[in-house]
C-alpha cells in the first residue's frame, strides 16, 4: 500500500533529507586520495547526529556503519573501513537519517581526484539517468514513466540498468511501497498522486548489469568488474510536479 503523506509530514522529510545534504556535500569535499572511507563515515554520523537525526542505515538488518560507500565496480551497500582512496577512483556515497520519526535517503558517486574520461561519462549519465527519472514523477503519470526514462537515457549511453536492486517509497520507514525499478516499459504500475514520497535510485553500470554479492553479505559488486554509478533523490509529488526533497537548499 502507498502510503500518501501531508504537507506536514513532507516537511518534516525535508528536515532529514536537507541534513542528508548537507552531510553528503561536506563528505564530496572530503574525498581525496590517501583517505579512508572509515573517516567519511565518522564524518558522516557525527554530522547527522550534530543536527539532531539519527543515522538510520546504522543497525539497520544489521548493517554496521552510517555511510555506504561503494568504490569502482561495488555498486551498493559497501561497508567502510580501512581501505584507502586511490587517484582515479569513483566512490558512491549513500546515506539516511531519521529525523522525528521521518526517513531521508540519497546518495551521490564523486571522482577521487582526476578520473578517466569514461568513469566522467558513467557518473554524468547516471546523474541525467535520475534527472530524467524525476521529470517524469508528476500527478496523473505512472510509476514505469520515471523507470522507463531511466533506462532509455542510461542504455541511449551504451550503459546497462541494475535490476536486482531498486528505488523505493520512504516516509515514516526506510523502505515503504512502492518499489521504484530503474527500468520497465512506461504507462504501467500505480498512477503518481500529490502526497506520495520516492526514493529513486539509478544504479547503472559502465559494463553488463549483472551483480553479485560479496562474502561480507552486503557489498554488491559488478559481475564483469567494471564501473558501477548511483545516484539518489528522495522526492515528494506534489500538484506542481515534484518536490525534490534532497536537493540541498541555500541556507
Ligand atoms: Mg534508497
Amino acid at each position: 500500500m502507498i502510503i500518501l503523506k501531508s504537507p506536514e509530514e513532507i516537511e518534516k522529510m525535508r528536515i532529514a533529507n536537507q541534513i542528508v545534504a548537507r552531510a553528503l556535500k561536506t563528505l564530496k569535499e572530503m574525498v581525496k586520495p590517501g583517505m579512508t572511507t572509515e573517516e567519511l563515515d565518522r564524518a558522516a554520523e557525527e554530522i547527522i547526529l550534530a543536527a539532531g537525526a539519527r543515522p538510520s542505515f546504522k543497525g539497520y538488518r544489521g548493517f554496521p556503519a552510517s555511510l555506504c560507500a561503494s568504490i569502482n565496480s561495488e555498486v551498493v551497500h559497501g561497508i567502510p573501513g580501512k581501505r584507502r582512496l586511490k587517484e582515479g577512483d569513483i566512490i558512491s556515497l549513500d546515506l539516511g537519517t531519521e529525523y522525528e520519526g521521518y526517513y531521508g535517503d540519497a546518495a551521490i558517486t564523486v571522482a577521487v581526484g582526476k578520473v578517466s574520461p569514461e568513469a566522467n561519462r558513467l557518473m554524468d549519465v547516471t546523474r541525467e539517468s535520475l534527472y530524467k527519472g524525476i521529470e517524469q514523477a508528476k500527478e496523473g503519470k505512472h510509476l514505469s514513466d520515471i523507470s522507463h526514462a531511466i533506462q532509455a537515457h542510461a542504455e541511449a549511453a551504451g550503459f546497462s540498468v541494475v535490476t536486482d536492486f531498486v528505488g523505493h517509497g520512504i516516509g515514516t520507514k526506510p523502505h515503504e511501497d512502492p518499489q521504484v525499478p530503474n527500468y520497465g516499459p512506461k504507462g504501467v504500475g500505480p498512477i503518481l498522486k500529490s502526497g506520495m514520497v520516492l526514493a529513486i535510485e539509478p544504479m547503472i553500470n559502465a559494463g553488463t548489469h549483472y551483480v553479485e554479492v560479496l562474502d561480507d553479505d552486503w557489498t554488491v559488486v559488478t559481475r564483469d568488474g567494471k564501473l558501477s554509478a548511483h545516484f539518489e533523490h528522495s522526492i515528494a509529488i506534489t500538484r506542481n510536479g515534484a518536490d525534490v526533497l534532497s536537493e540541498l537548499v541555500a541556507y
